[in-house]
């Protein structure tokens, strides 16, 4: 799962501002910014986790990515071309190469497919495979890949349990073979074992496939699993990063060390601060035990370690840590991960 220099893809400064209700006609636009500011990249044949709580922005991200909801501002950069910019048979062309597996398969599929014309049914979109009997054999080949049965494909999705219809989803979202997915907290409707089986399968794509994923997640331990590098979202801002080892075995922001501490990474138990912070100053402030006089007077800086391979949004990193440095403008104003 090494990844190679040039990253398959970039997100570069992503801003996802929705307008919120109550603004009248002659008043103030109200804005809710769900995602402020993000950047990270992601290389070829590499994992990155992307964790954060409920509300954090997280699935926001991933619905940009794919170009299911477009960005305020920022670009959503694959394998060097703006998706941002493109739109029409030019995006069309570009989907079949990113994919996404979705929390909850059921709503994903169409109930009254079978289950083998939805998993075939990308493989006509984009015109790859368009003899029939061809296109059988490769969606028989694909269920074989997600351990489902060849005798499944007349079935429909509801004969399903939720881990079959979640080998359904990741059967769909590989039929093309894309060379990134990205998957939105895929275990979460599921019980243990059989999430465990889904991890498996992702992980076994990413080594024998050489796919990159991008892995959405509140849980800890499967982004401790499956991740190469992790970005740890509070607010719809990375407030840490790095590679998963460095990050989850020395957690220097507060957010990511209560996070860490709780052992079975349920993001949820922390409680909760209050529903709206300011823009102007450390959207962990009103949650943060660790808080400087600092930090009631500016937004912090985004620091980097010594190597450039972690970045910290906090005070505490570059008052404590001689070794952290202010990322350079460029990236410290994006985030850059
Ligand atoms: S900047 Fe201050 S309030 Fe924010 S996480 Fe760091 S120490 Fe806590």
């Amino acid at each position: 799962m090494s990844p190679e220099s040039s990253p398959l893809l970039e997100a570069r400064g992503l801003v996802r501002e929705f307008d919120l209700p109550g603004g009248g006609l002659f008043g103030r636009r109200k804005i809710l910014a769900a995602v402020s500011d993000v950047s990270f990249s992601i290389g070829r044949g590499e994992v990155l986790g992307l964790v954060g709580e409920s509300g954090s922005g997280k699935t926001t991200i991933g619905r940009m990515v794919m170009r299911l909801l477009d960005p305020t501002r920022g670009q959503v950069v694959f394998d060097g071309s703006d998706l941002t910019a493109l739109s029409g048979k030019s995006l069309r062309r570009q989907r079949r190469r990113f994919q996404m597996v979705f929390q909850d398969p059921y709503a994903s599929l169409n109930p009254r497919m079978r289950v083998g014309d939805i998993v075939a049914e990308p493989l006509v979109i984009h015109g790859l495979a368009p003899a029939a009997s061809e296109r059988r054999e490769k969606v028989v080949r694909i269920f074989e890949r997600v351990g489902l049965s060849p005798h499944d494909l007349s079935r429909y999705p509801r004969e399903f349990s939720g881990g079959g219809r979640q080998r359904i989803g990741i059967a769909r979202a590989i039929a093309c073979s894309p060379e990134l997915l990205v998957a939105d907290e895929p275990i979460a409707s599921l019980d243990l074992s059989i999430g465990a089986q889904i991890i498996n399968l992702f992980s076994s794509l990413v080594s024998t496939e050489g796919m990159s994923l991008l892995f959405i997640s509140h849980d800890l331990s499967v982004v401790r699993y499956l991740s190469d590098r992790v970005v740890v979202l509070y607010r719809g801002q990375v407030v840490e990063s790095g590679s998963t080892r460095d990050v989850l075995e020395g957690p220097v922001h507060p957010y990511t060390r209560l996070l860490v501490g709780l052992g079975s990474g349920t993001l949820a138990e922390i409680p909760e601060g209050a529903a709206e912070a300011s823009l102007d100053l450390c959207p962990f402030l009103d949650r943060c035990p660790e808080a400087l006089p600092a930090c009631r007077e500016s937004m912090p800086g985004r620091f980097e370690d010594s190597g450039g391979g972690r970045q910290v949004l906090c005070h505490l990193a570059g008052s404590a840590r001689a070794s952290w440095q202010p990322c350079a403008p460029s990236s410290s104003s994006q985030g850059s991960v």
